[in-house]
């Protein structure tokens, strides 16, 4: 039995875009970049309790009960306003889960899964949750044969990705930017310990993919294949690379006037890292342009 709990935002039962295989994705709420191009603003922060969002619900879903704003599930209509109404970023519609509640939804679809991801948000946040879940799945005899993956966007430190080390599978890491300022303008915080976690996942072989977000004009990935590419080519093993193409579909504030990434862009910065030696490149398969 494990008393530890997680502050998540949204559990989805399959997804084939998260890892390998038909996996459970565990979004958990909270982040720590405020990326400019983020499609889910909401995730970023956890609820203040302000109350705001609650005389804007249509639906009576929201209350505010000794304190704290109170989200009742069978009274939502996901109109979103709430959303809409919340000045920091956040959302009254999330889920207190404890390890011992999310076995019995990984249980509920264990005949149909191959792994589980943590993502978010930013998971790592949650970080005794993570250990206490990926624990319990690498010791039950009906779970163990699942993969335990985080998508993270690297901000962990080392001491950090050593608690997880041990019951996990690996790890899959954004790489938003290469030049440290420019990464800095658009999550809010510099790129060098998403460097050295990558560095670090690799070093023990639990570096599962490294993601590159493509925003033309934006991010300098595109004019930096070649520094990308040695760093990645110094690695002990050549990662996996997924470049991700950035749509402006979605987005709110400055980036949703910026350009979305087409194929040929995404296909001509594959193309530089190909020449570089670096082949294990995923492209999107669906372009919103
Ligand atoms: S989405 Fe928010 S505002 Fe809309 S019904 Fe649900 S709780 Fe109320
Ligand atoms: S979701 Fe936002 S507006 Fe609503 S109570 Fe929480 S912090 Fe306040």
């Amino acid at each position: 039995m494990s008393k530890t709990w997680a502050i998540i935002n949204k559990i989805l039962p399959f997804s084939c875009v998260d890892g390998p295989g038909n996996r459970l994705v565990i979004f958990l709420q909270g982040c720590n970049f405020n990326c400019l191009n983020c499609h889910n603003p909401y995730t970023i922060s956890l609820c203040q309790n302000c109350g705001e969002c609650v005389h804007n619900c249509p639906h009576s879903a929201l209350s505010f009960e000794n304190g704290k704003t109170v989200w009742q599930a069978n009274l939502c209509q996901q109109c979103d306003n709430c959303i809409k109404t919340c000045e920091n970023q956040s959302t009254p519609m999330t889920y207190r889960y404890s390890v011992d509640d999310i076995l019995s939804v990984i249980r509920k679809y264990l005949p149909f899964l191959t792994g589980i991801t943590l993502s978010g948000g930013e998971a790592t946040l949650q970080l005794p949750f993570i250990q206490q879940l990926f624990t319990q799945i690498k010791n039950a005899p009906d779970l163990n044969q699942l993969t335990c993956l985080i998508d993270s966007n690297g901000y962990l430190a080392v001491q950090g990705w050593q608690k997880v080390a041990s019951v996990m599978d690996g790890a899959m890491i954004d790489l938003k930017a290469w030049d440290t300022a420019l990464h800095k303008y658009l999550t809010g915080r510099d790129n060098q310990r998403v460097k050295d976690s990558i560095r670090y996942l690799a070093s023990i072989n639990q570096l599962h993919e490294v993601r590159l977000l493509l925003i033309p004009q934006q991010s300098d990935l595109h004019n930096k294949a070649a520094e990308i590419a040695e760093f990645l080519n110094s690695l002990p093993e050549k990662p996996n690379i997924r470049i991700n193409a950035f749509h402006a579909h979605g987005v709110v504030g400055l980036a949703k006037h910026w350009q979305s990434a087409t194929q040929q862009d995404v296909e001509r910065f594959a193309s530089e890292l190909q020449k570089q030696g670096l082949n294990q490149i995923t492209l999107p398969s669906v372009y919103l342009v």
